[in-house]
């Protein structure tokens, strides 16, 4: 089975995901975390964000690799641990850039499906039920306001221990602004799949959310 969740940015796509992956024994694939290593290998080889073949290159000399340890997703760019890095502002103020060259997402898109293979996934994005798995039996599209999502980030940073100077105002300013970034871009722009099911989940708790998703999986 393949169940695809899509939506904008902090709507709790990955947090969800991942709950259900190990209820169910799913594999989990975080495909923003893919396109986030795409971005610091750009940054690791002074590249311009915008240097498609130049990061093209810099991707097949380091490889991304994700990895599962202790029950977390880990991303790897050339051997090293990147899990955090690619949480960082600079990173996430950039990966919309990046994501949005055709090369790298035709490349991201073909190792997301090699990762899917035949196993039960599940896999969280943009672009994965009208793009990456068109033919997933479950497709989830998750919606929040700018200003939950805000907050959300926030305290996610707090948890990754990652440390952050940004406002719960400049933040919801920085998602909105990536919002807007994926929907418009030319490729696999961020869209709900005609046939997913929208959850507003700004005021639902996560397991209110993460039962709605196990309910519809279990239709079929
Ligand atoms: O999910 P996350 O917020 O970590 O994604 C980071 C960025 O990666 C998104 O803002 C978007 O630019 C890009 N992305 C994408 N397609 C996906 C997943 C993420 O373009 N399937």
């Amino acid at each position: 089975m393949q169940v695809a969740i899509d939506g904008p940015a902090s709507a709790g796509k990955s947090t969800v995901a991942k709950i259900i992956a190990n209820k169910l024994s799913f594999v989990y694939i975080d495909t923003g975390a893919m396109y986030r290593a795409c971005t610091v290998i750009a940054r690791d080889h002074d590249l311009d964000y915008g240097d498609e073949a130049g990061i093209l290159n810099a991707i097949d000399k380091d490889g991304i690799e994700l990895k599962s340890e202790d029950g977390e997703q880990k991303v790897y760019v050339a051997g090293k641990d990147v899990s955090k890095e690619i949480r960082t502002p600079e990173i996430s103020a950039n990966v919309s850039q990046v994501s949005a060259l055709p090369k790298i997402r035709e490349k991201m898109v073909s190792l997301q499906r090699q990762m899917a293979g035949k196993t039960n996934v599940i896999m969280d994005g943009r672009d994965i039920g009208t793009t990456v798995l068109p033919n997933a039996e479950v497709k989830i599209f998750l919606v929040a306001s700018a200003r939950s999502r805000a907050e959300r980030r926030l305290l996610d940073f707090k948890q990754r221990g990652i440390k952050t100077n940004q406002t719960v105002d400049e933040i919801e300013q920085d998602i909105a602004q990536r919002d807007y970034k994926d929907s418009h871009r030319k490729v696999s722009p961020l869209k709900k799949a005609d046939d997913a099911i929208e959850i507003d989940t700004t005021n639902m708790s996560i397991d209110q959310v993460v039962d709605a998703i196990l309910a519809k999986i279990k239709e079929n």
